[in-house]
């Protein structure tokens, strides 16, 4: 039984390297030739296509790309993923992309004879690495059990959210609150902090307290407080500014086509827009302290 795997990024090359590791026998593509050249000395077999690829899978195609157009192009291109497909074969886009794309690509796949899943992940390149990443899964339930043992070989938490779409919404939604989260933890933290109180004491307080979170009590953006996050490593490492400003960008514009306000969510994209324009793109995304307490 063969995968296919296409897009072997910064998330996708450590996921492509843990099916091989599971010993499962994997066909890949990516633009990037030495991607590809890394993956087949590690014993995978190398595609000229998306196409190509899909054309040798019988068992699964799994995609890890940037956006939606990436995600359009790899699949409904001339030489796409569905131009090479057996009928029958599950797909899975394991991408943060936005949800007209993601509903819009299932729908075609479904229609020629592929059930296909969203399944975005969250952890990050270590939990690529380590196997430990989550899954958000919209699928029907047929297909989330075809697909949860492929996953389980690159994920710890296999998660069905209910049908198609609905891996990417949950996604959205999450990383909306945790923008939301981190702005506020660092709207409270310089606050405190420049009305005299030690920063070690007021996140201690936090986190026993009410205003407790995953930005204060796991992930602090106050450098000092926390050891081992990106504060205290400048910044560096964890979760980008840029990643976050994109998946930002996917929930406001969700919620615009849906109708629905996101007074918050639409200040967190604000915020993030504002850092990333002014030279922070490369930061981790707690960096957004910066804002509040005239770090450089
Ligand atoms: P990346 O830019 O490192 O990798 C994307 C890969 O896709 C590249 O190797 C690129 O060459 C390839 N690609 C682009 N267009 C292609 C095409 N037409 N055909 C074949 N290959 C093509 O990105 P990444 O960090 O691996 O992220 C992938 C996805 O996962 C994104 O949607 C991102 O939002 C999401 N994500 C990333 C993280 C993270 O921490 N990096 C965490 C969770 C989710």
């Amino acid at each position: 039984m063969t995968i296919a795997f296409i897009g072997l990024g910064n998330m996708g090359a450590p996921m492509a390297h843990n099916l091989l590791k599971a010993g499962q026998s994997i066909v890949v593509f990516d633009l990037n030739k030495a991607a590809v050249d890394e993956l087949v000395k590690a014993g995978a077999t190398a595609a000229t296509s998306p196409r190509d690829a899909a054309g040798k899978a019988d068992q699964a195609v799994i995609t890890m790309l940037p956006a939606g157009a990436h995600v359009k192009a790899v699949y409904e291109g001339d030489d796409g993923v569905l131009a090479g497909v057996a009928p029958g074969v599950p797909l899975v886009d394991s991408s943060t992309i936005d949800l007209l794309t993601a509903r819009h690509v299932i729908e075609t796949a479904g229609a020629q004879g592929n059930p296909m899943a969203d399944a975005p992940v969250s952890g990050g390149t270590g939990g690529a690495q380590a196997g430990t990443l989550t899954f958000m899964v919209g699928a029907d339930g047929n297909l989330f059990e075809t697909l949860r043992p492929i996953l389980q070989h690159m994920g710890k938490n296999i998660v069905h959210c209910g049908g198609a779409g609905t891996g990417q919404i949950a996604k959205m939604c999450n990383n909306m609150l945790l923008a939301i989260q981190m702005a506020g933890v660092s709207e409270a933290m310089a606050l405190g902090v420049k009305l005299g109180m030690d920063p070690k004491v007021l996140a201690g307080i936090i986190n026993t307290s009410s205003g407790r979170c995953w930005s204060s009590d796991t992930y602090n953006p106050w450098p000092g407080v926390m050891e081992n996050v990106p504060a205290a490593r400048g910044y560096t490492g964890g979760f980008g500014t840029a990643l976050m400003l994109k998946d930002l960008g996917l929930a406001t514009e969700a919620a615009k086509q849906a109708g629905q306000p996101v007074m918050m969510g639409g200040a967190a994209h604000q915020l993030y827009q504002w850092f990333a324009a002014n030279g922070h793109s490369g930061e981790d995304f707690s960096a957004i302290v910066k804002l509040y307490s005239q770090q450089d």
